[in-house]
């Protein structure tokens, strides 16, 4: 993966959490390490002892915040909570952080009257800032998997061979070990649509993505050691192959990657 991005230009980088993403490397992942199990949030933070080292937090499990109140200052003063079916206010001392996520951080600031104004008289929220790009800017990705099965074993065994499987679980329950300590995607890379393709993606496109500063890519690299013919949907689409074929099939994406080199390297590795 690593000198596949080298070859179309995607340099190996030194450190994704610097900031900077601009590259490919293999990237760091909440694993926790004593039992190598993916943390969340939740575990990482929350049901650990963590807390207690932390007598001035208190966390509200199970609770929503409705509304953020203003003072005539436009000063956030105080918070209406819903826990369960009892609503109550959090006065606020100093400042209110919102972090809940893409979709309920702008919805939240538009309940509490912060967004377009024309958005919010329909609902005769008092405006408190009349912001109109507030809850306007989602943008979604698009996702797409070109794939070419490879003479060796892969996450692919994984998934089609039960017997395999359950070995793999039984290494990972007893030593940790195996390919069930793998988060898949550990290898990622980013950059801008190199200058030659730009013209290919149409002037609107060109248009919307020069509004990003020079250092923000445009297209991620996910790599995943297995084969997925079809990507439309994971779980009923799958064509997975049973075993490495003689013939390849016909592929259902256009060789996007392939350059001369790598299709010499594929007969290669097919030969293997
Ligand atoms: C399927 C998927 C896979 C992803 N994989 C990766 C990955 O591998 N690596 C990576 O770096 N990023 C990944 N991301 C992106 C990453 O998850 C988000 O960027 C990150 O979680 C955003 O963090 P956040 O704290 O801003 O919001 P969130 O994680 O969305 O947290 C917001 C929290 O606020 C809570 N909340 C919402 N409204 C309220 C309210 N009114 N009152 C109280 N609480 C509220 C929500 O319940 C939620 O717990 C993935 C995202 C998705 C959807």
């Amino acid at each position: 993966m690593e000198g596949g991005l080298n070859e179309i230009g995607v340099p190996t980088a030194q450190d994704f959490n610097s900031g900077s993403l601009m590259g490919c490397q293999y990237c760091s992942t909440t694993i926790n390490p004593s039992n190598e199990n993916r943390e969340s949030s939740q575990n990482a933070f929350l049901d650990t002892s963590t807390l207690s080292n932390f007598p001035n937090l208190r966390v509200y499990t199970l609770s929503m915040a409705k509304k953020i109140n203003f003072n005539s200052q436009k000063k956030a003063t105080s918070v209406i909570v819903q826990s369960n079916l009892i609503s109550y206010i959090v006065n606020v001392r100093k400042e209110v952080i919102i972090s809940a996520g893409t979709f309920q951080s702008p919805q939240l600031l538009m309940v509490s009257g912060i967004g377009p104004s024309s958005q919010l008289a329909p609902y005769s929220i008092p405006v408190i800032s009349d912001l109109p790009g507030v809850g306007q800017n989602m943008q979604d990705h698009i996702f797409f998997g070109p794939a070419y099965p490879v003479a060796l074993e892969t996450f692919t065994k994984l998934a089609n061979d039960p017997a395999f499987l359950l070995s793999k679980f039984a290494e990972f329950s007893t030593s940790k070990t195996g390919p069930l300590t793998n988060p898949v995607a550990d290898f990622l890379g980013w950059e801008k649509v190199p200058a030659r393709m730009r013209p290919g993606l149409g002037a609107e496109a060109n248009i919307a993505l020069a509004k990003y500063p020079a250092d923000w890519p445009e297209v991620e690299y996910l790599s995943g050691a297995g084969y997925v013919g079809d990507w439309s949907s994971l779980f009923f689409k799958r064509t997975f192959l049973p075993t490495f074929p003689s013939s390849l099939p016909s592929l259902p994406y256009p060789p996007l990657l392939k350059t001369p080199q790598n299709q010499k390297m594929d007969v290669n590795t097919q030969q293997s």
